[in-house]
Parts: structure tokens; C-alpha cells; sequence
């Protein structure tokens, strides 16, 4: 059986990065750029002033004190906008923040550090030249490479698209994430229950959210009882996706079916059935499509092992896909709070924690029941904590790594 690395290795070599699209800016929040973005001018493009004040020539105010004031004309005005005019010695020139340095001036000196008095200003210190000067392209210079491809945009990119002029932008693909419901005990939201057996679904819509938040394009494309004919009918719908996801039928049961007819129906390679983690161990991949461009999860029905396989392996491809360069969620040394301990240790264990940040350390609290079918047990978790193979016991106070997945609980 794979590794949990090896199963990873196996995802990420075989997903492939999506095409371009141009978006315009205002839709570009959250996408992941598709262009290296250049600087189209130096910033900033002039020199200019960093304070409100005066602008003046060094070798006007040397020795400048509150007892021995050097005493300037004042002269026109630089405003942010405005054309100043050329200082000639001896003058000084009001000037605000942003505004040019006219021609001629080498500093400037704050408003607080003078008094005006019948038409001329008193300079009560001496400055360093070339004080309160912010120098042009001293933030970038014209060519300058401001985002790499691959970067995620945020505000920040956001406003640097917007100053270096880029109404649109290119950004890569989302793939489209067909997820298949399968189970002939599930309902969708809504149907009514009449059998004490029958369970409502929660991953359709947990995947959904995950998908979602990715940033990928989530679809429903139906829920499929536990036979050939309404297996096959689903699968038939999932041939425009990108990426497929079942839920459940994949373990060894009479009616797990999924592995057999993602085959005959969508002509899926399987490159792996089964991964030595917990949860999650019955967990299909394979590629499908012309070029083998297309993903198939053949995801577990528990309902923590659905999310957790989302987290540790669906996401970072759905990234790839993306065109991210950084595909793997933070992932932080935390001090556990209680004992952690299980009787095999021959896969690796993914454990629902809860981190808190207190007093320079995380702190790392195992959350309730930990099996695979509570479907609280990922509700207060905000990271999962990883057990590697052969590790039988973590005793509380000691280190244990920990995948974030949601920093906002
Ligand atoms: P399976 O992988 O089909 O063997 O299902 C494993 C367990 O997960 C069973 O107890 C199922 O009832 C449960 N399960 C399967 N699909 C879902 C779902 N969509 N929502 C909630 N529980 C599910
Ligand atoms: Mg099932």
C-alpha cells in the first residue's frame, strides 16, 4: 500500500496546470495570476515630499536653531498635482505631501519645525539635505517584475494591478469539480426520511464548500444508488468535468462499485486504490480524459474522511490545476494538550485538532471522538495533526506537526 508521501507524489505528478483566461480586475480577487506583472513606470515617478512644509536649498538653512532661526521668503506653492515653481536661493517653497520638489530644492523641512511671520517663514533647525525627499523609483523602477505568475491575488496585488494600469488581467482556469453522491441509504436535503436507515448527506455539500473555498467550480451532478445502471447514468453527466469526485462505494463491500465503472463509463486509469492513512485508507486515484488531463477521487463515505482526504490531497491538486506555486496548507510545530495514543500505528494518522496561539506557542487540543464517521469531529478542528507511521503514543506537553486548515477558529 502507498505512503501517504507516495500517494501525493503519484496526485501531483500526474495533475497538469489549466489554460489562461483574462479576467477584469474587479473579478480578479482570489484567482491566481497567469503573467509575470511589470512596472510600467518608476515609483514613484518623480521625486517628491514625505511631509507637509517647506521646501528649501540645504545650503539655505545650515546652522539653523530655535535661538539663531534662518529667515526664507516664501514663494509660490508645490501641491500634490500642481507644477511648483523653480526655488531660487534664499527662498522656500510651502509644499504638502505627494507634491513635487521644485526645481532647485535638495530638502524639505516640516511644518513643525517652522513659524511664519509677515510673509516669511523662520527655519528653527538644521536638516540633513535630502530630508523628508521620497526619491523617484525609490518603491520600483520601470520594468521592474512586481508579481510572479502563480501568486494568488489579494488586495495588495490588487492595487498594484490597478497602479500599473491593467483594466484586465490573466489569470488560469478553474477546473470544474463534478462530485457524485453515492449510497443507497443517502438522501439529498429535502427528501423525506422513512427509513430509520437512511442517512441525509453531508458530504455532497461538505465537498461542495471545500471545492468552493479552493476557489475550483464546484457541481452537483447527482446522487447515485448502489447499482450499475444509476452509477453508469451519473458517471455519464461527469464527462465535461475537470476533476470528478464520488463519495463513498469505494471499499471493499458488495456494493462499493465506483472503482469498476469509473472505468468502463469514463475510461479512468486507476494509478491507485488505497493509501496507508487514517482516515481515508480506501481512497481511488486516477486520471482520465484525452491527454490523461482529467483527476478522478474515488473519495471514502465517512464523513471526516471524506474532508480530510479533500484537505490533504484534493486541494493541493485542485492548486496545481490553478497555477498555484505554493500548494500545501501552513504547516505549524504545536504543543499537544492531552495524550494521544492508538493500538496500530501502521499508517499515518491525521488527528482533528483545535490550535490556539497563546503566549508565544500553539497549543494543540485533540477535539472529541476522533473516528472517521463523527461528523462533528472536524467542526471545532482548525488543523490536523499528523502521527506518523510506527508512533503508538504522543504524550501530552510534547511537539506534534500540524497541517493547518482554517486560520479564522
Ligand atoms: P461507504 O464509503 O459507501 O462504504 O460509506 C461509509 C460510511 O459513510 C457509511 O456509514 C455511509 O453511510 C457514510 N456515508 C456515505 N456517503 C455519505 C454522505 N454523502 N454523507 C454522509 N455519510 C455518508
Ligand atoms: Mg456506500
Amino acid at each position: 500500500m502507498l505512503s501517504y508521501k507516495e500517494a501525493l507524489d503519484v496526485i501531483l505528478d500526474n495533475t497538469k496546470t489549466l489554460g489562461k483566461e483574462k479576467v477584469f480586475l474587479n473579478q480578479a480577487l482570489d484567482r491566481v495570476l497567469a503573467e509575470d506583472i511589470v512596472a510600467d513606470r518608476d515609483n514613484p515617478p518623480a521625486d517628491n515630499s514625505g511631509m507637509d512644509g517647506f521646501a528649501v536649498r540645504y545650503e539655505d538653512i545650515v546652522g539653523a536653531s530655535e535661538e539663531n532661526p534662518v529667515i526664507l521668503t516664501i514663494e509660490g506653492e508645490s501641491k500634490a498635482g500642481g507644477t511648483p515653481p523653480k526655488l531660487q536661493k534664499g527662498q522656500a517653497i510651502p509644499i504638502y505631501t505627494g507634491a513635487l520638489i521644485p526645481e532647485g530644492a535638495d530638502t524639505v523641512i516640516q511644518k513643525e519645525l517652522t513659524k511664519v511671520e509677515n510673509g516669511k517663514v523662520y527655519i528653527l533647525k538644521e536638516l540633513k539635505k535630502g530630508t523628508n525627499i521620497r526619491l523617484q523609483g525609490e518603491d520600483y523602477k520601470k520594468g521592474d517584475i512586481l508579481i510572479k505568475s502563480g501568486k494568488k491575488i489579494r488586495p495588495p496585488e490588487i492595487g498594484i494591478l490597478a497602479s500599473v494600469n491593467k483594466p484586465t488581467v490573466y489569470v488560469y482556469q478553474k477546473p470544474k469539480v463534478g462530485i457524485i453522491t453515492t449510497g443507497d441509504e443517502i438522501l439529498d436535503i429535502a427528501e423525506p426520511i422513512t427509513k430509520q436507515s437512511q442517512i441525509r448527506t453531508s458530504n455532497t455539500y461538505s465537498l461542495y464548500a471545500q471545492v468552493l473555498q479552493t476557489g475550483a467550480q464546484p457541481v452537483i451532478i447527482g446522487f447515485a444508488k448502489d447499482n450499475p445502471e444509476s452509477i453508469k447514468e451519473n458517471l455519464e453527466y461527469a464527462k465535461n468535468c475537470d476533476v470528478l469526485l464520488t463519495t463513498g462505494g469505494v471499499s471493499v463491500g458488495e456494493y462499493d462499485l465506483v472503482k469498476d465503472f469509473v472505468k468502463e463509463v469514463l475510461d479512468v486509469k486507476i494509478h491507485f486504490w488505497k493509501v496507508s492513512i487514517k482516515p481515508g485508507k480506501p481512497l481511488v486515484f486516477g486520471t482520465w480524459g484525452k491527454e490523461n488531463e482529467k483527476l478522478f477521487f474515488g473519495i471514502p463515505g465517512n464523513p471526516v474522511a471524506s474532508m480530510v482526504v479533500f484537505e490533504i490531497f484534493v486541494k493541493p491538486a485542485l492548486k496545481k490545476m490553478m497555477g498555484y506555486q505554493k500548494l500545501h496548507n501552513p504547516t505549524i510545530d504545536a504543543i499537544l494538550t492531552e495524550d494521544f495514543s492508538r493500538k496500530s500505528a501502521d499508517r499515518t494518522e491525521f488527528i482533528r485538532l483545535n490550535v490556539e496561539y497563546s503566549d508565544g506557542q500553539f497549543y494543540a487540543k485533540p477535539f472529541g471522538k476522533q473516528a472517521s464517521n463523527i461528523l462533528t469531529g472536524m467542526v471545532n478542528a482548525n488543523g490536523l495533526g499528523i502521527v506518523d507511521i510506527d508512533i503508538y503514543k504522543i504524550e501530552k506537553g510534547s511537539k506534534i506537526k500540524v497541517v493547518m486548515f482554517d486560520m479564522d477558529i
